[in-house]
């Protein structure tokens, strides 16, 4: 008897790039399959040129806010995980709608882009630098411990401040923006919307207070319970328990190198 078929199996040989190959248009030889090339390699490079539309911010050439939230999903796995400080930063321009205004749409568009350029040059390449919205972005920046977040807020927020910006011959503009930010929680699991929310609070209040300035969420104590430190550290010898923050004697070890006393921390 034959194997039933599902309906919603694709079948593979009746796929049909035609959609696709629209999608990419714009792009003429992005779209066409080139003299000799392998019909593996040109369905591989349709599929990146769709992945690239899919992530990309046309406007900016940023990551989009697709793209912005799944970096943020896997940052916050990684983040339980490893206890890494990860900062997200997100950024809005200030009275974006003046320029509009005053000098139209494509000036508008022009400090988007000339703004995004700007922050991609604050970051280092491990960030990641996505417009999240109209007028607003974000930043998540891996591996940043919080004496230098605001460093780098602060650095970004000054660059901003002091970019003019050309609109038209003879014509430039300069514009700031507020910043928010918040740490992911470390050793916590949390959810994205949660980290964006307490982010988007900061920006807020940057706003709020006046902006072209920066509000940073303080961040959290590390909350692991002295029995769970005692489990990760327990191994370490006194100065590397000093460096994972530990205070002297909250561990101790016996002869054969077991914990045997652990102070609440
Ligand atoms: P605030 O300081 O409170 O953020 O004020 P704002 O004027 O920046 O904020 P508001 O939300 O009032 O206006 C944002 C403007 O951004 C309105 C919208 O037309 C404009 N905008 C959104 N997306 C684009 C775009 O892609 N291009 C251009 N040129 N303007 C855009
Ligand atoms: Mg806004
Ligand atoms: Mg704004």
């Amino acid at each position: 008897m034959a194997a039933p078929t599902d309906s919603r199996l694709i079948e593979l040989h009746a796929l049909q790039l035609d959609d696709a190959r629209a999608l990419l248009e714009h792009d003429a030889k992005n779209s066409r399959q080139e003299a000799g090339e392998s019909p593996t390699a040109y369905v591989q490079r349709v599929l990146d040129g769709l992945c690239e539309l899919s992530l990309k911010d046309p406007l900016t050439g940023l990551g989009n806010r697709r793209h912005f939230r799944s970096v943020l999903e896997r940052s916050i796995e990684a983040v339980a995980r490893s206890g890494d400080s990860v900062l997200l930063l997100l950024l809005d321009i200030d009275h974006f709608k003046i320029i509009n205004d005053t000098h139209g749409h494509l000036a508008g568009d022009q400090v988007l882009q000339a703004i995004a350029g700007c922050l991609a040059g604050c970051v280092r390449p491990m960030d990641t630098v996505a417009r999240y919205g109209g007028e607003e972005f974000a930043v998540i920046l891996p591996n940043c411990r919080p004496l230098f977040g605001r460093a780098v807020a602060e650095r970004i927020r000054q660059t901003v401040e002091s970019l003019p910006i050309a609109v038209a011959p003879l014509l430039s503009v300069q514009v700031t923006l507020s910043i928010g930010g918040a740490y992911a929680p470390e050793w916590v699991r949390s959810t994205a919307d949660l980290w964006l929310e307490r982010a988007d609070q900061q920006l807020y209040r940057a706003k709020s207070e006046g902006r072209n300035r920066i509000s940073l969420e303080q961040p959290q104590e590390l909350s692991v319970s002295a029995e769970e430190k005692g489990l990760l550290f327990g191994q370490l010898g006194p100065d590397e328990a000093a460096a994972t923050g530990m205070a002297p004697g909250d561990v101790s070890h016996d002869a054969q190198g077991n914990v045997t006393n652990r102070v609440n921390a």
